[in-house]
């Protein structure tokens, strides 16, 4: 399929990439290339493949057929001119601040960042003599003065995790043109069926693809989108810096991303549904979701997403002690570190995507203790309703 096609998301869930490479002994699916090299006798061909003046493979550590179909997928969902995967999420994160950045350059971001950006910013940047602004991630005037100081890089993500706060994607990214930094936004929460960063200003959008793009917890993954010329740069940094995107793995992803929009679909109505439940629950003390009407992030959100995304959480009236005795209970989630699964995904930040932070940096980063981060998944909204209460029952038994 031909990214001039006026096909929709769903169409190119199914079927972006995966017509434009010489499929094995005529296979409809993507053969998993698990071949490290490929061969040419021809030496001259050999060279004009290296060189990158003809199509094709030389080894697996800089590209690979089954991989290049997911890079392609994922780049026409985010209707961008190029794209480089890797290993994981966080691998698409790094790579590509060592790429932007060297000693002396400034980045500025949010509090609110995953919680292994965060280590990035506080831990492994400043070593390398990188200074990094964490601006409160809700005050855009303060992001918009830091940014005007000067920033090689303006990093965003969007809702954010644990809390689910929205920036405004457009306001921001113009604020970073004006100011020559490269905008950077983690769209992993989002996922391209409910936004497209790229559309509103941003230069690169990056996903840690193991959440909602594979959406079966079975691959990690990450990927970059964007310019030609800044993926290449990225590109090349991953490809000596090694960081590749496993073949099996990015098979796995490439299934997965079929049902995209089927899933992201349901668990957008899903989340919302429960958003909703929980809000007029008595145990509950305070639901985060941006689809809530109440919830400060809305009006933002409306604007610039098609849906408010499958991850939600909410602080429970009983503490933590509330949150230990409310997990178990649940029926109709796995108690994990993931999200973006097919499966309900349930648990606190401090085991989940703030398991890096101490209890001192969870709080300064205002995540309430007593918080629980669901992502819903895929089943009947009624079930997790049914579910909840009487998770929430026992919870409240135990508070
Ligand atoms: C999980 C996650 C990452 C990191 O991805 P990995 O694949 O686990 O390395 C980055 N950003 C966000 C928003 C995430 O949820």
């Amino acid at each position: 399929m031909s990214d001039a096609a006026t096909t929709r998301d769903g169409t190119k869930a199914v079927w972006a990439g995966e017509d434009q490479h010489d499929f094995w002994q005529r296979a409809t699916q993507v053969p998993v290339v698990h071949s490290v090299a490929f061969g040419y006798a021809d030496v001259d061909q050999w060279l004009a493949v290296a060189t990158g003046r003809e199509p094709g493979h030389i080894y697996g550590r800089n590209t690979n057929p089954t991989v290049a179909v997911f890079e392609d997928k994922v780049r026409q969902l985010e209707k961008a001119e190029a794209a480089t995967s890797f290993s994981t999420g966080m691998a698409a994160i790094s790579n590509t601040l060592l790429t932007l950045l060297r000693p002396g350059d400034r980045v500025v971001s949010v509090k609110d960042t995953y919680g292994g950006t965060n280590k990035i910013f506080t831990e492994f940047l400043p070593r390398w003599q990188v200074e990094v602004v964490l601006c409160d991630t809700t005050d855009h005037a303060a992001i918009e003065a830091e940014v005007a100081k000067g920033a090689a890089v303006l990093y965003l993500e969007t809702p954010t995790n644990p809390t689910l706060k929205v920036l405004d994607l457009q306001r921001l990214a113009a604020a970073g043109r004006a100011a020559g930094a490269t905008v950077v936004a983690d769209n992993t929460f989002a996922t391209p069926i409910n936004c497209n960063p790229l559309a509103l200003g941003v230069d690169l959008v990056l996903h840690s693809a193991t959440k909602f793009l594979g959406g079966h917890a079975d691959a990690l993954g990450g990927v970059v989108c964007g310019s030609k010329a800044l993926v290449e740069r990225i590109y090349h940094y991953r490809e000596i810096n090694g960081a590749t995107l496993d073949p099996m793995s990015a098979y796995l992803l490439l299934r997965g991303m079929k049902t995209l929009h089927l899933r992201v679909r349901q668990q957008n109505q899903n989340a919302l549904t429960i958003a909703r439940f929980l809000a007029a629950h008595p145990a509950v003390e305070r639901v985060f979701y941006p689809g809530l009407e109440s919830d400060p992030g809305h009006a933002v959100a409306r604007r610039q997403m098609r849906g408010f995304g499958g991850v939600l959480s909410f602080a429970l009236r009983g503490g933590f002690e509330g949150v230990k005795a409310f997990l178990p209970a649940l029926r109709l989630a796995h108690r994990a570190a993931n999200l973006g699964s097919v499966e309900t995904v349930a648990g606190p930040p401090a085991t989940t995507s703030h398991v890096e932070c101490t209890l001192q940096e969870r709080q300064a980063m205002g995540i309430p203790e007593a918080l629980v981060r669901y992502s819903a998944g895929i089943e009947d909204p009624e079930d997790l309703i049914a579910d909840l209460t009487q998770a929430l029952a026992v919870a409240g038994g135990a508070a």
